[in-house]
């Protein structure tokens, strides 16, 4: 279509074509502000790769804005657009470090063949396998957030560490009838030499038992992943058994499973 006439907009044209639409053009190198951050790219690049944002936003079919000193704004991360800019200019992709962050901005720009590269690099597909094993535990948000409540309420120091500490019991069974005077409602305790009582925090459980390979050490180990993917130093361990007995012979012992987290303060990353 031919243009009737042009008009200046800073190093812009704006073509008016017959009919009244407006055609932008754009300079064959492009200064931008992606969220404060400057980069230099060329409108080849930004409009490689297919249909995406970038693509449409320098098609010349719509204004970009500018900043106060004339480079076209994008309202997105200016750090992680580099690793946007380098896959158009030459299909490299990101770190394994940075691949998720990046991938959030490849799915904000549809980038959608950056985002299947990124899918299938070994820190995605971890990721995408934790999840999908989270999702088939009963309470794992529910009792991931609860170790995480009681740990920002319980620090002490040990041996010169600043640490908190959550005591789980495991739960197998909703409702186990261990005799007629068990207290189905006890507070969970271990009783470790030289008698040092400790109560148990939060119960973990009961999960769907079909899931056999699922054992307590394998459930609480997938907390201490998510947790420890989070950024935070952490151990667990057994504790023992919970100590509890009914009252009346024949006496009848909890024996509950019972682990202790540790979240180590002093090694995270503050
Ligand atoms: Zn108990």
């Amino acid at each position: 279509m031919s243009s009737n006439y042009s008009l200046k907009d800073g190093k812009e044209n704006i073509d008016v074509l017959d009919g009244g639409d407006v055609h932008y053009k754009f300079p064959a190198v492009i200064e931008l502000n992606v969220g404060g951050v400057h980069h230099t790219t060329t409108l080849t690049t930004l409009t490689k790769g297919g249909s995406h944002m970038l693509s449409a936003m320098f098609s010349g079919r719509h204004n970009v804005a500018k900043d106060a000193h004339g480079r076209f704004f994008i309202d997105a991360d200016g750090i992680l657009f580099k690793y946007i800019l380098r896959y158009l200019r030459t299909g490299e992709l990101p770190c394994s470090a940075c691949a998720p962050q990046v991938y959030r901005e490849a799915k904000y720009f549809g980038l959608e063949e950056l985002q299947r590269h990124i899918e299938w690099m070994p820190v995605m597909m971890a990721r995408s396998a934790r999840i999908q094993f989270q999702e088939k535990l009963d309470g794992f948000d529910y009792n991931t957030e609860r170790i995480l409540q009681i740990a920002s309420k319980k620090q002490c120091v040990v041996s010169e560490e600043i640490v908190s500490f959550c005591i789980i019991s495991i739960l197998h069974e909703p409702q186990e009838i261990l005799g007629v005077d068990f207290d189905n409602d006890h507070h969970c305790f271990a009783d470790l030499p030289p008698r040092q009582i400790h109560y148990c925090d939060m119960t973990v459980g009961p999960w769907d038992m079909s899931l056999k390979h699922v054992t307590d050490r394998v459930y609480l180990r997938a907390i201490v992943r998510e947790l420890m993917h989070r950024g935070f130093s952490i151990t667990f361990s057994r504790l023992g058994d919970c100590a509890y007995l009914s009252p009346h012979p024949p006496r009848v012992a909890c024996q509950r499973r019972l682990f202790k987290f540790i979240f180590h303060w002093n090694d995270s990353s503050s």
